[in-house]
């Protein structure tokens, strides 16, 4: 039996809460069920939002209730290099293209196209990218480039299903899921402030790391058939996943990073013990199954 990878990877844009400590405790349960490792990583790629000190408080959070990782914690502000190499090899595939567009212009031409017989297709979070800049021209971009005009950079969805063609992947509880390809529609590989985004550097992180199981919360699920889209682009093997449902309020909400009473922060200052704090969690989640 191949030993058995996962992880748990937090972005530090706020305290751990209960579902977060359920997320890292079923990453870490699988891994020590199985004789396997358990990975920390943190996913600060989104410069404007992440903070140190939560990173910093994560990592004791996780500590306080007992959830030790394996090996060194990988933090991907240190290995924008990585992600920048992987976008090249995309970038030499053909599949990827600068995207000048301001927010306020994919909105104009969102609103413009949805009146009109193809309207903007929609993704799970909303329209999709309406395409604009793929249609300009190799010396025009060139050009804009060389102006210094900011830009994104984004995966051509469509030549990249046509270059990966049909795939699919395996969720322990839906069972073999086909491929959408098409999903995210011309989703960012590279934000215009940061050298990466969080489809391709978790992608990256997961191959580089060994990840064989990815467990995470189902909200994630839409952007996973983009993952695999990456891995197969970028020859790299699927893991496994399995993704958990999310742990919600008493009044049925879903628990977020602003739900500050049931942080794991102030239900150990209050006096609830780490086991309790597990507990809870898994009971919460069970609840809900
Ligand atoms: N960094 C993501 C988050 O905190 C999790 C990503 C993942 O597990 O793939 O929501």
């Amino acid at each position: 039996m191949p030993l058995v990878v996962t992880r748990f990877a937090p972005s530090p844009t706020g305290l751990l809460h209960l579902g977060s400590a359920y997320s890292a405790l079923v990453a870490r349960n699988r891994a020590r069920e199985a004789g396997g490792r358990f990975l920390l990583r943190i996913e600060d790629t989104d410069i404007r939002r992440c903070r140190r000190e939560y990173e910093t408080a994560i990592l004791q959070d996780l500590k306080w209730l007992g959830l030790d990782w394996d090996g060194a914690v990988r933090r991907q502000s240190d290995h924008f290099t990585d992600y920048g190499r992987e976008l090249d090899k995309l970038d030499a595939l053909g599949l990827v293209y600068p995207c000048f567009c301001s927010r306020a212009e994919i909105e104009r031409e969102i609103a413009a196209s949805a009146s009109a017989p193809h309207a903007a297709p929609h993704g799970p979070d909303g329209p999709l990218y309406p395409g604009t800049c793929r249609h300009l021209a190799p010396v025009e971009r060139k050009r804009r480039i060389a102006a210094g005009r900011e830009h994104c950079v984004r995966l051509d969805s469509a030549r990249s299903a046509a270059a990966s063609g049909p795939y699919d992947f395996v969720d322990e509880q839906r069972g073999r899921m086909e491929g959408q390809p098409l999903l995210m529609g011309d989703f960012v590989l590279a934000r215009k402030d940061t050298p990466t985004s969080y489809h391709l550097s978790v992608t990256v992180d997961d191959h580089l790391q060994g990840v064989t199981l990815v467990t995470r919360g189902e909200d994630i699920l839409p952007s996973t058939h983009v993952h695999v889209l990456l891995q197969r682009l970028l020859g790299y093997a699927t893991p496994l996943y399995a993704h958990h449902g999310l742990i919600a309020d008493p009044t049925g909400r879903r628990l977020a990073k602003r739900d500050k009473d049931l942080t794991i922060r102030s239900l150990r200052e209050s006096g609830v013990s780490p086991e309790e704090v597990r507990r809870r969690a898994l009971a919460a989640a069970a609840g809900q199954a």
